[in-house]
């Protein structure tokens, strides 16, 4: 398989009423590396789409470039980057079998009849399409048209494979096995990829990078593990999962690590090193609500202010001085749930 390199990509739409031109992928740098998957995770209008079909060849940058391997391909048409896309509308024929979707790619490239038979059939086998190969896509749950529009983009074999937001469509029991699908299959081909989702645990599950996009600028690109624990800023750490924001200020900084005073305690912290901290200075502290434990020693003193009991977990909201967290307890089976009002202590497991 093929690295992807997108360098000082930039993309302006022009506004037609006058106003000022429209920068929706606003110079972004990101490697791929080969077989690797990598998701593009932002809110709507972020610049998503428009970066994939930059990469597909729909759209063309207004500068900047895109490489295949060693190929430029900036200004090289769709059809010749050997690339595929996964749509979630799934963008099936209508009016063709399953088993004519999937082997009209190769059709069209003017493969030998012999091998496009035996080319779909082994896609066929490989997403489980067996018993579906001569049903028209109205004949098929949503589920199974996701399957066919995977097997009709790797068919063909591309250097690069391109989804946006391919399960968006499908019911939340059905999404999840379908990301594990694909994945596994993305795996197993080693097939470099570009995911597009606004889902942040469906990027977290599948990604060997995610890069949190925003207003058509790179936030963070990292694993899912820096991106979670290490956010470079605070939209960073609000886009990915729940997040406490605390006032704090800065003690004493060594290595990694800074002491901190928050909520008239000191904590001591681990540090994202792209973060300048100067002592005696201001500072953000981000804390996830399942750094938080109710715990009789806590050196934390709150009032429950909020109960939202979910099963495997009991979510709290507490004042705690001037501020308000979202914690979670996943003892409740325990030590029981609390009540609104009730005065608690807590203690801050990980900090921060
Ligand atoms: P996302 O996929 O992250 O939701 P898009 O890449 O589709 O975002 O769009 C980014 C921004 O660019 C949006 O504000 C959108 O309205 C704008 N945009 C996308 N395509 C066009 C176009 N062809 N002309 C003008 N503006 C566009
Ligand atoms: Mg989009």
């Amino acid at each position: 398989s093929v690295d992807v390199k997108l360098s000082n990509l930039l993309k302006i739409f022009p506004t037609h009423d006058g106003s000022e031109d429209f920068y929706a992928v606003n110079e972004i740098e990101l490697d791929i590396k080969a077989g690797e998957l990598v998701t593009l995770l932002g809110p709507s209008g972020c610049g998503k789409t428009t970066t994939l079909r930059m990469l597909a060849g729909f759209e063309l940058p207004t500068s900047g470039s895109i490489h295949i391997g060693a190929d430029n391909v900036t200004n090289v048409p769709p059809n010749k980057r050997n690339v595929a896309m996964v749509f979630q509308s799934y963008a099936l024929f209508p009016h063709l079998s399953v088993f004519e979707n999937i082997a009209y790619g190769l059709k069209i490239n003017n493969v030998p009849k012999g091998e496009v038979i035996d080319r779909t059939f082994k896609v066929i086998s490989l997403m489980h399409l067996e018993e579906f190969k001569d049903r028209l896509p109205s004949q098929l749950s949503g589920g199974q048209q996701q399957r066919v529009a995977l097997a009709r983009a790797i068919v063909t074999e591309p250097r690069v494979l391109l989804f946006d937001e391919p399960l968006s469509n499908l019911d939340a029991k059905l999404r999840e096995y379908m990301r594990d699908e694909l994945r596994k299959i993305q795996q197993r081909l080693g097939i470099t990829s570009l995911y597009v989702t606004h889902d942040q645990t469906e990027a977290m599950a599948i990604s060997d990078k995610v890069v949190i996009m925003n207003h058509g600028k790179i936030q963070q690109a990292d694993n899912p593990i820096d991106i979670y624990t290490r956010p470079n800023n605070h939209f960073v750490a609000g886009f990915m999962g729940k997040a406490n924001f605390l006032h704090g200020v800065v003690k004493d900084v060594k290595d990694k690590k800074a002491i901190i005073n928050i909520l008239g305690q000191t904590i001591s912290v681990s540090v994202n090193d792209k973060v300048k901290l100067s002592e005696n200075g201001p500072v953000d502290c981000v804390t996830r609500p399942e750094f938080w434990e109710l715990s009789e020693e806590g050196k934390f003193n709150g009032e429950i202010t909020r109960v939202i009991y979910l099963g495997n977990h009991v979510e709290y909201e507490v004042a705690l001085g001037d501020e308000t967290i979202t914690m979670m307890d996943f003892e409740h089976y325990k030590h029981g749930i609390k009540q609104e009002g009730e005065r608690i202590k807590l203690h801050l497991k990980e900090e921060c």
